[in-house]
């Protein structure tokens, strides 16, 4: 059997173009020991953060461990209390436990309009967030 050098050509096109769309997709490998350490995020009824440590490449990320961020607490006015977490400069980012796997996701759907966990995501310079609900991790990165 022999192919024309169109069909060869096609083939070709076909062959770049899903080799371009993979290297082109973002992706995520949480390794056995820091996705353990997620899913012990998801047992609080409450928000909890993770700073993550691995390694991004371009829109490739490795997750390699995580480990606990730097909490400071501010009165709000004497009325109310903000926390707010902060990793280290060597995170390349961080993951928050949505409680009852609600709202996981950082654009409304059907939508284009960032939610606040993406407004935050993308003003805090790390370059992964991750989202863990119940048994599955929403992520984006940056
Ligand atoms: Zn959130």
């Amino acid at each position: 059997m022999r192919f024309s050098r169109r069909s060869y050509l096609v083939a070709l096109a076909l062959g770049l173009s899903l080799a371009w769309g993979t290297i082109h997709t973002p992706s995520l490998v949480v390794l056995p020991e820091a996705r353990a350490s997620l899913a012990v995020l998801d047992v609080f009824w409450t928000e909890h953060f993770l700073c993550l440590y691995g390694v991004a490449i371009d829109r490739h990320v490795l997750v390699t461990g995580t480990g606990p961020g730097i909490t400071s607490t501010r009165s709000r006015g004497g009325k109310f209390w903000i926390s707010t977490v902060t990793c280290p400069k060597e995170a390349i980012g961080s993951a928050h436990n949505h409680p009852n796997g609600e709202r996981c996701y950082f654009y409304f759907p059907g939508t284009v309009v960032a939610t606040a966990d993406e407004v935050t995501f993308r003003g805090s310079g790390q370059r992964l967030s991750i989202i863990v609900c119940r048994d599955h991790l929403v992520w984006d990165v940056q």
